[in-house]
């Protein structure tokens, strides 16, 4: 699609495109160095728009989706703990915030291995050998090309995203071709014939998802090979392959030994598709073709189901038939409903064959093998074995055939449908790859002319031609004979005609379920939070009308497990009546009919009237209350049933079909989805709240804090002050001569009140700040002033300990900022650049750079060591030193001064400090703190050590 429409907004500006091609992640690299100018289809993401420039109008909608090898079931993405999860390198439903990775890591769900591919194509490619069980890919990739892998589709979809063209972020060009494509997009999107709209019609139409069959000329369509793969064929002239001879309506052979049945029509129609010539080789039995297939000595077997010992040596193509396995017994044998009955009864089984396998795998049985299927039910009719499984169309045939009238199809074995498939051998992966390229090409219309063609077979009603010959004697009855025939002809074939339209309505029908189900499925995606309620109610309607029900109900257990059922759709049913029997159950425990709901079965009950009595509530309860036939799905996490989804009908005796319950039964594990994402988002939603709420409380706990100090400060700094006011008189001598004692003593008090007072202003001024009760004073200054002024302090101790003091300072500096906080900091830093030094000189340095001022004040003092310098600026941080006593102070200090150059000053502090050697303090604040907006850190330096 994308160079398609590429192609078009190149032409009317006369672009040259080059396509440079690459795996996604050279793409995305090429993208990010300049390397290229546009990529094409790259979905959005906020992480990938800090590296690439995107356009503003997206092309289209794509969403990940999760496909399994065919073998493995998942239903919901608890079900990915454990398995091997193939996923594409950088892909946006691998590695953003709503990726798989993400999203599995935000349920805690472990798969037990994550492995990369290059491309989605491999994804599948590792999918359909076995390499992992689970793979993700995009939608459309998935759509577009699942028919050729041995690939399932489940119902999981997530992170959807707009797919758009993305440039380089750095590079010149970027700014104007994005333009371009944005304005040509609006109008190509406008015009509904544009190039635009062909594209999305051309590979995203359903017609476009089939593989094309309008090409189809004499030969049958064209097969869309690759030249690796033609030089495969051309490499491989004959293909042997080796049949069940006695497989019908599958394949079988004549006694002629001609090869017939659904498979043989598949490698004829394959066969000249293809190009391939199929050669079968003879085998005395069908376990012997299994063999040979085993040792290689055919290269393929046309018509088998997967078991796990043939995974050993076959793989196999996608499915082209399905048949039911099922279980015969005699027809006087004691009902049975499934495995479990017979598992303690003589089962015979087809030796070598798909049941066998089934057998072995699934149950405790020990069966008694038959060479054939025929076999098989002989010993069952003759009392050798009490059942047989088998397959269900085959098995029907051979007992019409052989007349068995003392056989039954008792039950069927296990629920899911089996698929039939070319099974190859397991060294030629590419020969899997061109026969699904086939099969992909067989429309539905020949599959169907297929299936009626075979599944006949086992009605033809022959008129034997000896009971001919007993009549031909008597004309009438010839005549009689014939008008029979021919009524008994019309009757058939009009019986045939209403069951073919009954079939097609069938299909139809399903068509219909599964085009629902991915509409509610795409707007379970799109549904934001809170408004899944909402969505909910609708999908309950859409999924209700569409199986003409007249009310639908979903119950949820709750927090204190009890039940209740708040959200329902109801059309013509009497509210409260029905609602109150689904949601009355208090527990589990005694929950309707709920054995089989707890084990995760759909109860599907046809007549209310003709329910078995035991289940709870009775039918007579539920009569009463309007309903005639309903539907129940529990909805599961994991083990545990969260809700439960009723269909209920007013009319009694409504047939729930198969594709009906299957349909409901995805759609209860769509609602299970639902469920969980709005537990999970709304527990995140009152997550925040609290934390928003706590956060709240915190900050004015914080701020009453400060206030409280603040005033608390002041009420002591005013009696302190007479207190070092008098000492110091004292001191000096005006109140009278003191002692020696009396002055030392007294000098102590003086001392440690004015330590007392650094701190408590100190203090002060840190609450206000805090607090937020600062004002700033802009005014204009000459920092050479400033910087004097906070000279003058340290003057006495810098004479005292004979350091140097130099100043560089280029120009004069007028700055407009606060004038007093400036000062301040200045002071901060140089009376500690005095304290902390003993030796050597003092630097006072001041350069501009753009709107700033850079003041650094180095010293050549005892430096501070690297495992300090992290705390330097916290406050009440004293490090360990021997002037630390000597020196005198707060640990505010630098606390302070931070706390007033970013808060007021709109600027940073840094520092660099070398153990013995000395440290330079430096403060960069904005020229003109009024031009700076309010709050912004405006230059954000960092500390450096
Ligand atoms: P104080 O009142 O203790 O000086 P400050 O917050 O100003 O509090 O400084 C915190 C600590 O940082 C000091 O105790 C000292 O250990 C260290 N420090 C500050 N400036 C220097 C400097 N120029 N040289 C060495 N150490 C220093």
């Amino acid at each position: 699609m994308f160079p398609d429409i590429l192609a078009s907004i190149a032409a009317k500006h006369g672009w040259e495109l080059q396509y440079v091609p690459g795996t996604w992640s050279q793409c995305l690299e090429r993208l990010e160095s300049g390397e290229i100018d546009i990529m094409v289809d790259v979905a959005y993401s906020e992480e990938r728009a800090k590296k690439y420039l995107f356009n503003d109008e997206s092309l289209l909608t794509n969403w990940g989706v999760i496909y399994t090898s065919a073998d493995v079931y998942v239903h919901g993405i608890e079900d990915l703990k454990g398995l091997r999860v193939a996923v594409m390198k950088n892909s946006i439903h691998t590695v953003s915030e709503e990726g798989i990775l993400a999203l599995l890591a935000k349920f805690s769900i472990t798969p037990s291995q994550y492995i990369e591919f290059q491309s989605y194509k491999d994804v599948f490619i590792a999918l359909d050998t076995g390499q992992a069980d689970v793979g993700i890919v995009n939608r459309i990739f998935g759509s577009v090309n699942e028919a050729l892998y041995n690939v399932v589709k489940t119902s999981i979809i997530f992170n959807p995203r707009q797919l758009y063209f993305a440039f380089p972020l750095q590079a010149k060009r970027s700014k104007e071709l994005k333009k371009v494509i944005d304005e040509e997009l609006r109008i190509l999107k406008r015009n509904k014939y544009s190039a635009y709209h062909n594209a999305l019609d051309r590979y995203l139409s359903v017609r476009a998802m089939a593989p094309s069959h309008e090409a189809q000329g004499a030969g049958g369509p064209e097969v869309a090979l690759t030249d690796e793969e033609r030089a495969w064929i051309r490499e491989h002239p004959v293909i042997r392959f080796a049949v069940d001879p006695e497989f019908v309506p599958f394949e079988f052979l004549e006694e002629d030994g001609s090869y017939h049945g659904i498979a043989s029509d598949y490698v004829k129609l394959l066969s000249e598709r293809l190009g391939i010539t199929f050669e079968r080789i003879s085998t005395k039995d069908w376990a012997e073709a299994v063999e040979m297939a085993r040792n290689g000595r055919v290269d393929v077997l046309p018509c088998v189901g997967r078991t796990g010992d043939r995974k050993n040596f076959l793989l196999f193509t996608r499915p082209y038939a399905q048949f039911q396995r099922v279980i015969v017994t005699r027809a006087d044998a004691p009902f049975i409903t499934g495995l479990e009955d017979i598992a303690s009864l003589r089962v015979a089984v087809q030796v070598n064959t798909s049941h066998e396998g089934f057998l072995r795998e699934n149950t405790e049985i020990e069966p008694l093998l038959s060479e054939t299927l025929k076999e098989a039910l002989l010993a069952v009719s003759n009392g050798k074995a009490d059942a047989m499984v088998g397959n269900l169309a085959a098995a029907a045939y051979w007992i019409r055939k052989l007349n068995l009238t003392n056989l039954k199809i008792a039950a069927p074995a296990g629920t899911e449908e089996l698929n039939l498939h070319f099974g190859v051998r397991s060294d030629w992966p590419e020969f899997v790859r061109i026969l699904n390229k086939g099969l992909v090409t067989i429309t539905p219309q020949e599959e169907q002319t297929i299936m009626q063609r075979w599944v006949g077979v086992e009605f033809k009603t022959g008129i034997d031609p000896t009971v001919v010959r007993k009549y031909v004697v008597n004309i009438t009855a010839v005549v009689l004979l014939v008008l029979a025939v021919i009524l008994f002809w019309n009757y058939r074939l009009k019986r045939e005609v209403a069951k073919r339209r009954v079939v097609e309505a069938k299909l139809r029908y399903s068509g219909e379920l599964k085009n629902l189900l991915s509409e509610i499925s795409t707007d379970f995606v799109n549904l934001e939070y809170p408004d899944f309620d909402n969505g909910l109610r609708q999908a309950m309607e859409k999924v209700c009308r569409m199986v003409e029900g007249d009310g639908a109900y979903l119950c949820e257990k709750n927090e204190n497990k009890s039940w209740s059922c708040d959200r329902y759709w109801e059309s013509g049913l009497s509210g409260r009546g029905v609602r109150d029997l689904f949601a009355s159950p208090t527990d589990a425990e005694t929950l309707w009919l709920s054995k089989e709901l707890l084990a995760g079965k759909v109860v599907a009950v046809d007549s209310v009237s003709a329910m078995e009595s035991g289940m709870v509530p009775n039918s007579r309860d539920i009569a009463g209350r309007g309903v005639g036939a309903f539907i129940e799905l529990p909805l599961k996490y994991g083990r545990e049933i969260k809700g439960l989804l009723s269909i209920v009908c007013k009319g009694d005796g409504r047939e729930w079909t198969s594709d009906e319950k299957d349909f409901l039964q995805i759609t209860g594990q769509v609602f299970t989805n639902v469920f969980m994402r709005r537990d999970y988002e709304s527990s995140l939603h009152t997550r925040s709240q609290e934390l928003q709420e706590a956060n709240r409380k915190l900050k004015d706990l914080d701020k009453l804090k400060s206030m409280f100090i603040a005033s608390m400060s002041h009420e002591l700094r005013t009696p302190l002050n007479s207190i070092i006011g008098f000492t110091g008189v004292i001191l000096s001598g005006m109140s009278g001569e003191l002692s020696d004692t009396q002055k030392d003593q007294l000098g102590r008090v003086y001392n440690a009140s004015k330590h007392l007072l650094a701190l408590i202003t100190d203090v002060i001024d840190i609450s206000k700040i805090e607090a937020g009760r600062v004002d700033v004073y802009v005014e204009e200054f000459n920092l050479r002033n400033v910087v004097n002024e906070a000279l003058t302090t340290v003057e006495q101790q810098v004479k005292i300990k004979g350091l140097a003091v130099n100043m560089a300072m280029d120009e004069e500096v007028i700055m407009r900022s606060d004038r007093k906080r400036v000062l301040q900091c200045l002071i901060n830093f140089i009376s500690n650049a005095v304290k902390y030094s003993e030796k050597g000189e003092i630097t006072i340095q001041v350069e501009l750079s753009e709107d700033m001022v850079d003041i650094s004040v180095s010293d050549t003092g005892i430096g501070i060591s690297e495992d300090d310098l992290p705390r330097l600026f916290e406050a009440f941080e004293r490090f360990e030193s021997h002037l630390k006593v000597k020196a005198g102070g707060t640990g505010l200090g630098l606390y302070l001064t931070r706390k007033l150059v970013q808060d007021l000053l709109g600027g940073d502090v840094r520092v660099k400090s070398e153990l013995g050697r000395g440290s330079t303090f430096g403060l960069r604040i904005p020229m003109d703190l009024e031009t700076v907006e309010k709050g912004g850190n405006p230059n954000g330096m960092e500390e450096e050590a």
